[in-house]
């Protein structure tokens, strides 16, 4: 008998998979660069430059039950969250980052024959996990000012299993044009409204109204406004119905002890988490300022944590992602023809943002 081979085994649609562009790692990235690590400024990842708030650090110092498996009900921490959200915990399920739910939301909906639509450019999980679960993804490309195509998208929403929108989007920083998801909502597709970065915009939160709104999932997270991106720790809101099913079957203990000891501190921090996001959204309009200013960078509107930054001189984003590298600054870019001569900062401290803003001046424009 010929033994068991890996590869040629693998699920059809598998065989192919693209890999997710996972980000660098800051430790390697400082070597690779010739910084120590506490000099880089890692801004690709939208991660919170003030970390964790001083509650959730405290928390992970404390005894918070390493030994034991974590509440699979997650009943302290949906409680939790729903005195945060204004929804009942029955309406909410948190996961190891908003990214486990996406796949769970597949996992559960998604068939292989199904087809789910997005708008890009948009988050990269949304294909990655459309990729791992076999399904089809139509993309409907977002018009140059980066609002969605909304006919467009209606049209392919009716017939598709789930619309995936990230609202504020990423990487383009803006939100859902307002009365669409209305729209959405009547098309009988799932309707997963991302809003990773809601709590820096000037906009509702839909997780009130998914509570009581079948076709509609929200996914929030504590890894931006948070600032634990590296506990992993996100939720789902939605109609109870959809919401116990997605509680039978995740990952009975997906939130480890230190995570969930995290994220309720977090949430008995807010004041301090508030303060923060209200700093981030000061310094996006200054750092927007002084990059405009610079005239060779053209920063979109953005209601996130950070910027997407056009290059007007020629040069790629990439080139001035590596200029800006030879000043330990990390930013993200990206292939194709879109976003090619765009790059995207996560935003810094205000020392950090000063030390950003003399690092352009410094590079300053190729055409100058
Ligand atoms: N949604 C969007 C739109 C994001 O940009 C990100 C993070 N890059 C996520 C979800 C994932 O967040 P989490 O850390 O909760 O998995």
């Amino acid at each position: 008998m010929a033994r068991f081979d890996p590869i040629s085994s693998l699920k059809p649609h598998i065989q192919n998979l693209p890999p997710y562009e996972a980000l660098e790692d800051l430790e390697d990235l400082a070597a690779t660069y010739g910084f120590e690590p506490e000099d880089v400024l890692k801004l690709d990842g939208n991660e919170n430059p003030f970390g964790p708030s001083p509650k959730a650090l405290e928390a992970l110092q404390s005894d918070y039950g390493a030994d034991r498996y974590a509440d699979a009900a997650q009943f302290r921490l949906r409680s939790a969250i729903s005195g945060f959200v204004g929804v009942p915990a029955e309406n909410i399920v948190a996961g190891a980052g908003s990214d486990e739910l996406i796949d769970l939301i597949f996992r559960l909906w998604v068939g292989s024959d199904d087809r789910v639509v997005t708008a890009g450019p948009t988050f990269g999980m949304y294909a990655f996990d459309s990729g791992l679960n076999g399904s089809t993804l139509v993309d409907i490309p977002r018009l140059d000012d980066w609002s969605v195509d909304a006919d467009a998208l209606i049209e392919a929403a009716r017939g598709a299993k789930a619309v995936f929108l990230a609202s504020p989007n990423n990487p383009t920083g803006n939100l859902l044009q307002s009365g669409l998801l209305d729209a959405l909502l009547e098309t009988g597709a799932l309707i997963v409204l991302d809003e990773a970065y809601i709590e820096f915009a000037e906009a509702e939160s839909a997780a009130v109204r998914s509570a009581s709104e079948p076709a509609l999932i929200v996914l929030r997270t504590f890894s931006k406004w948070g600032g634990i991106a590296g506990m992993r720790v996100g939720y789902a809101t939605g109609v109870a119905e959809a919401v116990d099913v997605m509680l039978r079957a995740k990952q009975p203990y997906n939130i480890s002890a230190a995570s969930q000891a995290a994220a309720l501190a977090s949430l008995d921090d807010l004041e301090v988490l508030d303060e923060r996001a209200g700093v981030l959204v000061a310094e996006r309009d200054r750092l927007a300022d002084a990059m405009r200013r610079a005239e060779w960078l053209q920063p979109y509107p953005s209601d996130t944590n950070f910027l997407l930054v056009r290059v007007r001189d020629g040069r790629s984003g990439h080139e001035v992602s590596e200029a800006l590298r030879q000043h330990g600054i990390f930013v993200r870019t990206y292939g194709g023809a879109r976003l090619e001569d765009c790059f995207r900062i996560s935003l810094g401290t205000p020392p950090q943002n000063d030390r950003i803003i003399a690092a352009i001046a410094e590079i300053g424009s190729a055409s100058a």
